[in-house]
C-alpha cells in the first residue's frame, strides 16, 4: 500500500470508555476521528486524525438545505487473539464514491481513506470492544459545506470517518422479527437515489417506520415505487427469500441499495451449491408461496444485524407466520458463517477480512 501523508494530532484529554457488556448502539464515540477537505481547484486535501470534537459550519451549508451528503456503515471486530478486523472495507469504499458520483459529490481516493480509516482505528485500538457480539461501528461520511441558497453542488466538502463502540445486535442469540408489509409510502423509485447512501432517503422512511412500529412491527418491507408490488428492501435491509429450497433476492433495479451483506450471502450461498437467484419478486408471489406452505424463510441482511430472520409478515390484514416464527436453518447457517469469518473464529476462504495492524 501507498504511504501517504496523513496528519496526527493526539487528543491530550482522553475520554471515559463505557463498559463493553452494556453497549448501546450509536451512542459512544471514541477519542479521535479522520477528516479531509476537497476544495474546487484543489481536490481532496489535508487528510488528518485530530481529537473527537463538534464541527462548526455556516448555517447556509449546503447540507443542511438541500442534503447533499452520503455515508457508509461497517465494522471491526477484535478477535479472540487480539487482532482487529475489518470486513471488506475495500466494498464500502468503492459504494462511497458510487454514492458520491449520484449526488454530484467529487470522489476521493479509496486507498488513502482505507489507510485513514486503518490509521484511526490503530489509534483507537483500545476501542474495539472485546465482549462476545460487540464491535466497532465505523462511520465513514461526507457533507457539502458551501454557503450559497441556490440549489446546486457545492465547491467544498468534508470527508469524516467517526468511530462508535456498539453491543451485540442480538441480546440473546438470533432472533426473528415482525415485519409490516409498507402499503402507503415507498422508500425509493427507480431514477432517484434508493441505490445511494444518502440522507434524504432516510429522512423520507422514518414516517412508515413511525407507523409500524406503533402497530408492534420492527420494521417495514418495501414495495416498488411505481407499481407497489414488487419486494424491494425490509427496513434498511436488503431482504431475502427461501422458497421451494431456491433462495430468491430481488434483482438490483436502481433503486435497491446494493449490501455488501447481501452481495456476501450471494456469494456463500453459491459456494455452497445452494440455489440462489436474484430476480423481481411480487408480494403476490409470495403470499401464493405462503398459502401452499413452500415460503420456508425470509430474512434481512444488513452491516448492523449480518442476518435478521422474519418471523411474520402482515400484508392486507393477514398475518403471514414464515417457519412458526423461528429461525430458519439456511438463516442460521448463513448468520454462524459470516459472523465466524467476520470475528475471526472460522476460515476466510474469501479473503474477505482486512487486518487493522
Ligand atoms: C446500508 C444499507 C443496506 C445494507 O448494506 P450492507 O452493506 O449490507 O450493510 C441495505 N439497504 C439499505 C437501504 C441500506 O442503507
Amino acid at each position: 500500500m501507498k504511504d501517504f501523508d496523513i496528519k496526527v494530532e493526539l487528543t491530550k484529554d482522553k475520554k471515559e470508555k463505557p463498559a463493553f457488556d452494556q453497549l448501546s448502539f450509536g451512542t459512544n464515540f471514541t477519542d479521535h476521528m479522520f477528516v479531509m477537505d476537497y476544495t474546487k481547484g484543489q481536490g481532496w486535501h489535508d487528510p488528518r486524525i485530530i481529537p473527537y470534537q463538534p464541527i462548526t459550519l455556516d448555517p447556509a451549508a449546503i447540507v443542511f438545505h438541500y442534503g447533499q451528503t452520503v455515508f457508509e456503515g461497517l465494522k471491526a471486530y477484535r478477535t479472540k487473539d487480539e487482532e482487529i478486523l475489518l470486513f471488506r472495507p475495500d466494498q464500502n469504499m468503492k459504494r462511497l464514491n458510487r454514492s458520491n458520483e449520484r449526488l454530484c459529490i467529487p470522489v476521493f481516493d479509496e486507498e488513502l481513506a482505507l489507510a485513514g480509516l486503518k490509521k484511526l482505528i490503530s489509534i483507537d485500538k483500545d476501542w474495539v470492544p472485546n465482549v462476545e457480539g460487540t464491535s466497532l461501528y465505523i462511520r465513514p461520511f461526507i457533507f457539502a459545506t458551501e454557503p450559497y441558497l441556490g440549489v446546486a453542488a457545492s465547491d467544498t466538502y468534508r470527508f469524516l470517518i467517526i468511530l462508535s463502540p456498539v453491543g451485540a445486535y442480538y441480546k440473546e442469540g438470533i432472533n426473528p422479527v415482525k415485519i409490516a408489509v409498507e402499503q402507503e409510502y415507498v422508500r425509493a423509485v427507480t431514477g432517484g437515489t434508493g441505490n445511494a447512501k444518502t440522507a434524504g432517503n432516510y429522512a423520507g422512511s422514518l414516517k412508515a417506520q413511525v407507523v409500524a412500529d406503533a402497530a408492534g412491527y420492527s420494521q417495514v418491507l418495501w414495495l416498488d415505487g411505481k407499481e407497489k408490488k414488487y419486494i424491494e428492501e425490509v427496513g434498511s435491509m436488503n431482504v431475502f427469500f427461501k422458497i421451494n429450497g431456491e433462495v430468491i433476492t430481488p434483482v438490483l433495479n436502481g433503486s435497491i441499495l446494493e449490501g455488501i451483506t447481501r452481495k456476501s450471502v450471494i456469494e456463500l450461498l453459491n459456494h455452497w451449491d445452494i440455489p440462489v437467484v436474484e430476480r423481481k419478486i411480487s408480494i403476490d408471489e409470495i403470499f401464493r408461496a405462503y398459502q401452499e406452505g413452500v415460503l420456508e424463510e425470509a430474512f434481512g441482511t444488513g452491516t448492523a444485524a449480518v442476518i435478521s430472520p422474519i418471523g411474520e409478515l402482515f400484508w392486507q390484514g393477514e398475518k403471514l407466520v414464515i417457519n412458526n416464527g423461528e429461525t430458519g436453518a439456511i438463516s442460521k447457517k448463513v448468520y454462524d458463517s459470516l459472523t465466524g469469518i467476520q470475528t475471526g473464529t472460522k476460515e476466510d476462504p474469501f479473503g474477505w477480512r482486512v487486518k487493522v495492524e
